[in-house]
């Protein structure tokens, strides 16, 4: 099995009829790439910037967000990389930011609280939209729950833009795409085709549809995106996906499960984004599937 990914993990993934299947890697801190041979992967399907609002003090500027997201452009040296915009709250509180909440998980989360803090989003977009002139930089926006999150996410960014452009700041407008977490838009996928792109959040997906949270061993065993319901929506946003012709990734840990890689090539899904640690193991699962 070892060897098996081994002898995956620098040979693009095929499926067992020889088809593409692009498998990338999903990254916190900008160190994490340091061990990574981008040999091995496709791009970067899922960087969480959560990490750099974990400092001991003050929030990160926006030169110290620019100076992380850059490095891992670089790294990539021309191929994908999708950085997700602050996913504060639910099971990811930030100090001085996120709020003492009853439902944490159905609350002041992800876009809905950075949309309340334009302060502190638009030192994200602003470092962003810089580095985004280092490489292919893709913006993804957690928690989207009604298509107006989007539209107000690309009234910022543009502002921000044109902020720089004054500036005379170098600046590029990335690509602006969102996770599909919430039930609410993997059941309508099409309210939300303004997206520049979806990738599945089987995590939090997984516990909206089966309501049994993320973080309760107490109820894990209903938690699973094995569960016919969440496998159904997947399929759904797939072919929906397809038939908008927007591209679709997944980047939840369903997509390092090699019981449930089989239902995902067959609901259609041909990019997932990956534990750096699952790329061979995966890629070696990948190469038996007869979708
Ligand atoms: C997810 O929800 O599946 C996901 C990839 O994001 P996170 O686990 O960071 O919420
Ligand atoms: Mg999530």
């Amino acid at each position: 099995q070892r060897h098996l990914a081994e002898a995956h993990l620098l040979k693009p993934a095929v499926l067992a009829d020889g088809e593409r299947v692009q498998v990338m890697v999903n990254i916190a801190a900008p160190e994490d790439v340091d061990a990574i041979d981008i040999a091995s992967c496709d791009g970067v399907g899922l960087m969480r910037s959560e990490f750099l609002f974990h400092g001991e003090t003050a929030l990160p500027d926006e030169k110290a967000q620019y100076l992380a997201y850059r490095k891992v452009l670089e790294w990539a040296s021309g191929k994908p990389v999708t950085i997700r915009t602050l996913d504060a709250g639910g099971d990811k509180p930030v100090q001085g930011l996120t709020v003492e909440e009853a439902n944490p998980f159905l609350g002041l989360r992800g876009i809905r609280l950075s949309l309340t803090r334009p302060d502190v989003f638009k030192s994200q977009l602003r470092a962003l939209a810089r580095a985004a002139v280092y490489g292919d930089l893709k913006v993804m926006l957690p928690m989207v729950t009604v298509p107006e999150e989007i539209d107000e996410a690309a009234r910022l960014l543009d502002g921000c833009l044109a902020e720089l452009i004054g500036e005379g700041v170098p600046a590029k407008r990335p690509q602006l795409g969102i996770m599909i977490e919430v039930p609410a838009v993997a059941i309508l996928p099409e309210r939300f085709a303004r997206a520049a792109f979806f990738s599945i959040g089987s995590n939090d997906l997984s516990q909206y549809v089966t309501a049994a949270a993320r973080d309760s061993s107490a109820v894990a065993r209903l938690n699973t995106a094995g569960d016919p319901a969440v496998l159904h929506l997947i399929a759904h946003v797939a072919g929906e996906a397809k038939r908008l012709g927007i591209p679709l990734s997944l980047c939840g840990d369903a997509g390092s499960d090699p019981v449930l890689l089989p239902a995902l090539l067959s609901a259609g899904l041909r990019t997932l984004s990956v534990a750096p640690t699952a790329l061979g193991r995966v890629k070696s699962a990948i190469s038996q599937i007869r979708p």
